[in-house]
């Protein structure tokens, strides 16, 4: 059945607060898995997204972590275990954007990229990877990003962090694939969310939009539901890849 896809499945979604990773905790609770919402400032946006999961006969719980601590990390996981059990389906989305100049960006802006975009998905693949592999399966999503892969004048840091990701993701699959553990990354063009509305005026996502060959800006259920595709049996034999979700723009 189409909404029992993931049925059962103990899901963490990091950055779920909002935007895409909203979009991705919504599809996984409809496709019947249990949530883990990960945010790092927006409690409020958390905790209702929780109940309203909770309140359409999903489980859901809203968890507090920045996903560039350690500790934090820790805490977080072991919150899941003992509420629910081991995590097999990992989706690290959490991220934040930088467009600024290299000569004006200062070494703590490098440093905030970096530990959510990079060091992030590394901490969380590393806490959850050791019962993926004793139980000889596991799902691991990383939203990365096309600037990931062309780069983008002042954009240098946030290319380096999802260009990063990639190759981790690519190696990654190829360490733990032989565990039954499959790892892909997603490079998402633009998608409308806060960080894009942060980014780039009203007319800016015009342009933007006019230069994709569908037309428009991505929806964050666009990136949800290649997700749930590579989170179910759809994405069984996918392994290493980087799967653009673009509209096209960078075909
Ligand atoms: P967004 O609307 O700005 O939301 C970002 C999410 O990440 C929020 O839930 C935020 O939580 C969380 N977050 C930020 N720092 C965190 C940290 N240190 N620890 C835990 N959570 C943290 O962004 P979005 O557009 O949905 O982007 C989601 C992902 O897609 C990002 O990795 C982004 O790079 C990628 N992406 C986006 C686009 C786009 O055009 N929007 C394109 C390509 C790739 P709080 O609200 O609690 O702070």
């Amino acid at each position: 059945m189409a909404d029992l896809l993931l049925q059962g499945k103990i899901c963490l979604v990091t950055g779920a607060s909002r935007g895409i990773g909203a979009a991705i905790a919504r599809a996984a609770a409809a496709a019947g898995a249990m949530v883990a919402i990960n945010y790092c400032r927006s409690r409020n946006l958390a905790e209702s997204l929780a109940e309203e999961l909770r309140n359409e006969g999903g489980q859901a719980m809203a968890i507090q972590a920045d996903v560039g601590s350690s500790a934090d990390v820790e805490r977080m996981f072991a919150t899941v275990e003992k509420a629910w059990g081991p995590v097999s389906l990992l989706v690290n989305n959490a991220g934040v954007s930088l467009r600024e100049l290299v000569t004006h960006t200062s070494e703590d802006q490098w440093d905030q990229v970096i530990n959510t975009n990079l060091k992030g998905p590394f901490l969380c693949c590393r806490r959850a990877l050791p019962h993926m592999i004793r139980s000889r399966w596991g799902r691991i999503i990383n939203i990365a990003s096309v600037w990931g892969m062309r780069g983008a004048s002042c954009e240098s840091v946030y290319a380096a962090s999802k260009g990063g990701l990639i190759l981790f993701t690519k190696s990654l699959a190829q360490e733990v694939g032989p565990s039954g553990v499959t790892v892909n990354a997603l490079a998402p063009g633009p998608i409308g969310t806060d960080m894009l509305a942060d980014e780039l005026t009203e007319a800016e996502r015009q342009d933007l939009a006019a230069d994709i060959p569908l037309g428009r800006l991505g929806s964050p259920e666009d990136v949800a539901k290649t997700v749930i595709f590579l989170l179910s049996e759809g994405g069984n034999y996918i392994n290493g890849q980087v799967i653009t979700v673009d509209g096209g723009w960078t075909a």
